[in-house]
């Protein structure tokens, strides 16, 4: 078993920050963590899914290091391998010389995670089943800005789903920072007043946790919110087994006025008019839901029944496929117009084809005779 590495002396994170003299830039939400307890605690953390072996012989990617204050918990704590994605190249000085005291165990990548192919960098590492019973020595970790933190969420998400990125290697468990009440918000059950399209979301794909919370002390410079470390572990099976942006778009559709009953806002999901009516009673004749019901009240069998019933209504409704709500009347009457031509054009093109075939198999008919 690997036993937790023990590092040749280093300066220590602010003098790293002192030393090669980075200060902290707005624009990119840099928020450092300096106190070796607050870092220790975050690594610790990262290798709870994994057990009593924690992160010794695990593969970690964390995103954003900075100067390498986690960087250098994780490497501690026995991780065999860190692969840091950072976008500031200022913290490449400070991350060499960390790289340098790991003799390579840290590997160093200058990216936008926002767009990264975290997948590529072990190419060699065997991908285990995705419904395997233990999880991958894997683990994806970070203290983000908050303008990073949540679009992150939102593609992991949709990776998890296609199982795609890092997550062709498996349930890859992850942990994260975010604003608290972004990361309430992530664990609310059904009734909670925090309920709202991100908890379900977040709760169809992974099972979501929230850690522990960190003061705006921890960081310097102090953030004016306190930050939440939540810890995301993809399901074997999400509750609701559809495509990612179709389940976003009828939950976000739904949310939207939460504080309504759901009679109100599944009509949404239709085009305003006669056909919203009809087909909302349609929907309610499909699920056993008690119309009443606030939103924030549901819970995920109740949305996997309302996503199911709607991707019904929409194969019969082909003209209702795409409507968002939000468009005003116009743009959606538009876009019916828009439909119903491009299935007139549609029905046009295929009986000109069919008569093309009819007049070609007439031919061949009478070539025969
Ligand atoms: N991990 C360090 C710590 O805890 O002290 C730094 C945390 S600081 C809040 C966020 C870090 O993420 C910064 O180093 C910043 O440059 C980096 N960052 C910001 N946006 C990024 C992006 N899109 N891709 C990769 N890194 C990013």
């Amino acid at each position: 078993m690997a036993v937790p590495r023990r590092l040749p002396p280093l300066p220590n994170t602010a003098d790293l920050l002192r030393m090669y003299r980075i200060r902290a830039q707005k624009q990119l939400s840099q928020n450092f963590i300096l106190q070796p307890t607050i870092l220790d605690r975050f690594a610790k953390a990262a290798g709870e899914p994994f057990g009593k072996e924690g992160l010794r012989g695990k593969i970690v990617v964390e995103v954003g290091p900075g100067p390498g204050g986690i960087t250098r918990s994780l490497l501690a704590r026995g991780a065999e391998e860190v692969h840091v994605i950072e976008k500031d190249e200022r913290f490449l000085p400070s991350l060499r010389l960390l790289q340098d005291a790991s003799r390579g165990a840290l590997k160093i990548n200058l990216g936008d995670v926002l767009n990264y192919n975290i997948s590529k960098l072990f190419p060699t590492l065997e991908k285990p089943h995705w419904l395997d019973r233990s999880l991958p020595p894997i683990t994806l970790v970070g203290n983000l800005p908050f303008n990073v933190s949540t679009p992150l969420l939102i593609r992991l998400l949709k990776h998890m789903e296609t199982k795609e990125n890092i997550f062709a290697y498996g349930r890859v468990p992850m942990l994260f920072t975010f604003q608290r009440e972004v990361a309430h918000r992530m664990i609310a059950p059904p009734g909670d007043q925090e309920r709202s399209r991100l908890s379900v979301v977040c709760q169809n794909y992974a099972q979501v946790r929230y850690k522990y919370t960190l003061d705006g002390s921890s960081f310097v410079p102090p953030p004016d919110v306190k930050v939440g470390v939540v810890s995301l572990v993809p399901l074997k099976q999400p509750y609701i087994d559809l495509p990612f942006e179709f389940v976003n778009r009828v939950v976000t559709t739904v949310m939207h006025g939460k504080r309504k009953e759901i009679k109100k806002t599944v009509g949404q999901l239709f085009p305003s008019g006669y056909m919203r009516l009809k087909l909302t009673d349609q929907l309610f004749a499909m699920t056993d839901l008690d119309r009443s019901l606030k939103p924030t009240a549901l819970t995920m069998d109740d949305w996997e029944q309302i996503c199911f019933a709607h991707k019904q209504i929409c194969e019969d409704n082909p003209s209702i496929r795409n409507f968002v709500y939000g468009f005003t009347r116009d743009e959606c009457d538009h876009q019916l117009l828009e439909d119903s031509r491009a299935q007139k054009q549609r029905k046009a093109e295929e009986k000109k084809r069919d008569s093309f075939y009819e007049e070609d198999e007439k031919d061949e008919e009478e070539e025969e005779h």
